[in-house]
């Protein structure tokens, strides 16, 4: 194999990771958070495919987002199926709801989520080509701004559960169909006169998504951004009461936020409450964010359903957990610890882990190290109570030794009496 073939097998693609075992360690402690504050609010986790039907997306995401356009991931099948690596995870999961009819079971679901996702971009901090979410959704009933607190309460609890200081709240809204297009030609009329001095996206979506005109971050554009015209003048009394309905629930529960008219999300589904965390101080991007999606099950020929949801990127969150020093959890230490003496005994220690298992006794080795001295200092560096001495003596005479690797004081003990002895010393 020439060289460069192999420094190419060698690596994974661009924008994607490995997640080693040590890093690994953050991400279980993101994911027992999820798992708690999930079971606490009443959320079912739901798992749905990474590849499903690429027009899943761009009816929902939107056919003109970049999402779409630029970022889907596609794959044509050997039957000649287009199918996209989902970009996202709320369109999986309202598909999963009307594909199984989950409304008849009861009108409102809650259903939680977790997994990578894929978008064909250009890798930078905070932003990459397989990166993971963890998403909620509360699916059907009415659209209840209780149910967008809801939300916004869990996630905002699972930071906080993770450690993350500083959090800020951003919310919006974005209006309905009744409101929404006259505020979008209100836009359009604003910026028409300033097109050639905005940049090239800004006058893709002067014509496809005025909205987002609000969302550039391109220098150029800041400062048309300013005197833009306000949403808020332009809700219909229906969004205008939901949103004031929304900043009640958290003034009551007592969470922080900031009203930002310019906040819109990227996606064509949103309606009403749009949202998105970040921790102040830290990252210019969003930990995670959402909103209310009513039209979503209508994009894919289901009835008007009532929806409001939010994710998190985990790589974000990790980032930040690490950035502002949250420490994770000290490992547990097994509390056995097994070493072999010859031949005869390493064939013999497989057993003895096995009727420790049977006992429900945590114990680890360092079979691959033949020193004595070697093992008992792995048993130290492991912090393990006890060390199980094995040689070829104790094996002829059907006995183990019991180190008590605190005080170091060791006794010689019938093989049948391990385990009670063990379980004795442990206590
Ligand atoms: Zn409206
Ligand atoms: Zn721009």
């Amino acid at each position: 194999m020439n060289k460069e073939k192999k420094e190419e097998i060698l690596k994974t693609p661009k924008g994607m990771h490995d997640i080693l075992p040590e890093e690994g360690r953050w991400w279980d402690k993101v994911r027992k958070a999820t798992e708690k504050v999930t079971e606490f609010y009443g959320f079912q986790k739901i798992e749905t495919p990474i590849l499903e039907q690429a027009v899943l997306f761009s009816r929902t995401v939107g056919e003109d987002t970049d999402i779409v356009q630029k970022e889907m991931y596609t794959v044509k099948t050997k039957s000649g199926d287009t199918l996209a690596l989902r970009p996202e995870g709320t369109a999986s999961i309202c598909r999963a709801y009307l594909e199984h009819s989950l409304s008849k079971a009861a009108p409102m679901q809650k259903f939680w989520y977790e997994g990578p996702m894929f978008r064909y971009e250009n890798p930078q901090a905070g932003r990459l080509r397989q990166f993971h979410q963890i998403g909620l959704e509360v699916l059907g009933g009415v659209a209840d701004p209780m149910y967008d607190a809801q939300v916004i309460i869990a996630m905002y609890r699972l930071l906080e559960d993770l450690r993350i200081k500083n959090i800020t709240l951003r919310i919006n809204s974005i209006g309905c169909k009744v409101c929404r297009p006259a505020y979008k030609r209100q836009l359009q009329a604003y910026y028409k006169n300033n097109l050639k001095k905005l940049c090239g996206d800004c006058n893709k979506r002067y014509k496809d998504n005025p909205l987002r005109l609000l969302d550039c971050k391109n220098e150029k554009c800041q400062p048309y951004k300013e005197d833009a015209p306000n949403f808020f003048d332009k809700l219909c009394s229906s969004c205008s009461t939901h949103l004031k309905s929304v900043l009640e629930y958290m003034d009551e529960l007592g969470v922080p936020y900031i009203l930002d008219n310019q906040l819109v999300r990227g996606l064509d589904y949103y309606s009403k409450t749009v949202f998105e965390f970040y921790a102040e101080g830290e990252n210019s991007w969003a930990l995670g964010g959402g909103g209310r999606y009513d039209y979503l099950m209508e994009m894919l020929g289901g009835k008007a359903t009532p929806a409001v949801g939010g994710a998190f990127g985990v790589e974000r969150i990790v980032e930040t957990m690490k950035s502002q020093g949250v420490s994770l959890p000290e490992r547990t230490p097994k509390k056995v610890f097994i070493v072999h003496v010859g031949d005869l005994a390493k064939k013999k220690a497989l057993k003895i882990i096995e009727e420790l298992r049977h006992a429900g006794i945590s114990v680890t080795e360092a079979l691959s190290k033949d020193s004595l001295k070697a093992q008992l200092k792995a048993a130290d560096k492991e912090g393990a109570a006890i060390a199980l001495i094995l040689g070829q003596k104790e094996i002829f005479e059907g006995n183990i030794i019991i180190r008590d690797l605190k005080n170091s004081l060791q006794e010689s003990v019938p093989t049948e009496r391990m385990v009670e002895e063990i379980k004795k010393r442990l206590k």
